[in-house]
């Protein structure tokens, strides 16, 4: 498929796709660092994509609760769902809004703190080896098409730049923790995204 503007070609960095990465953090993402990390084990490289949803509260949209939550500065009375995550501590590597803007929480070379207690391919502890992306969502509502676009650009960027995670290796957070965890949710449309996905391979 033809673009009328010709792929970015790298110039310095990482520059094929919509974003750069440039030692772990997206250029073009809003940053909003957590200190919810800590430094991979040794030897453990990103290997493995997983998709999340969240809304805070939950089927609600917009404002900044999320960011808050993830640096540990929600005012937990709020809102009588807060009660259930007081003292929480948590934080993805990236969160896509509704509107497919990107905000960043985590360098991706460190450790976040999303999958808890989960098993990919029978090995356990997913933070070790994975990259988190969180949607501005429910298991629900449909996605948007700016965060499938977003989603799509940035998983295209993270596959170049981390070879291990195939397409065979990005998986919902309900496939690592299945009873526990439900999301990304029967609204993510998992055939559009990896069709938006191959389609970023075609233009690059
Ligand atoms: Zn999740």
């Amino acid at each position: 498929m033809m673009r009328a503007q010709p792929a970015q070609r790298a110039t310095g960095i990482w520059t094929v796709s919509e974003y750069t990465l440039d030692r772990g953090w997206l250029s073009q993402a809003r940053r909003v660092p957590s200190p919810n990390f800590e430094p991979r084990p040794p030897g453990c490289v990103p290997e493995l994509l997983v998709i999340h949803n969240i809304s805070l509260p939950p089927g609600q949209y917009g404002g900044d609760a999320i960011e808050r939550f993830f640096c540990n500065g929600l005012d937990c009375d709020e809102h009588p769902f807060y009660q259930e995550i007081r003292g929480v501590e948590v934080s993805a590597h990236l969160l896509i809004r509704r509107s497919g803007e990107l905000v960043q929480f985590v360098g991706l070379e460190q450790r976040a703190w999303h999958a808890g207690q989960s098993c990919y391919a029978g090995r356990e502890n997913c933070n070790d080896f994975s990259i988190g992306i969180e949607l501005e969502g429910t298991d629900d509502d449909p996605y948007t098409g700016a965060q499938y676009r977003a989603l799509a650009a940035v998983t295209f960027e993270l596959q170049r730049y981390y070879p291990a995670i195939s397409d065979e290796c990005i998986v919902g957070h309900s496939d690592i923790a299945p009873g526990r965890k439900t999301d990304p949710g029967p609204s993510f449309d998992w055939a559009r995204y990896r069709a938006d996905l191959s389609a970023q391979g075609e233009k690059a």
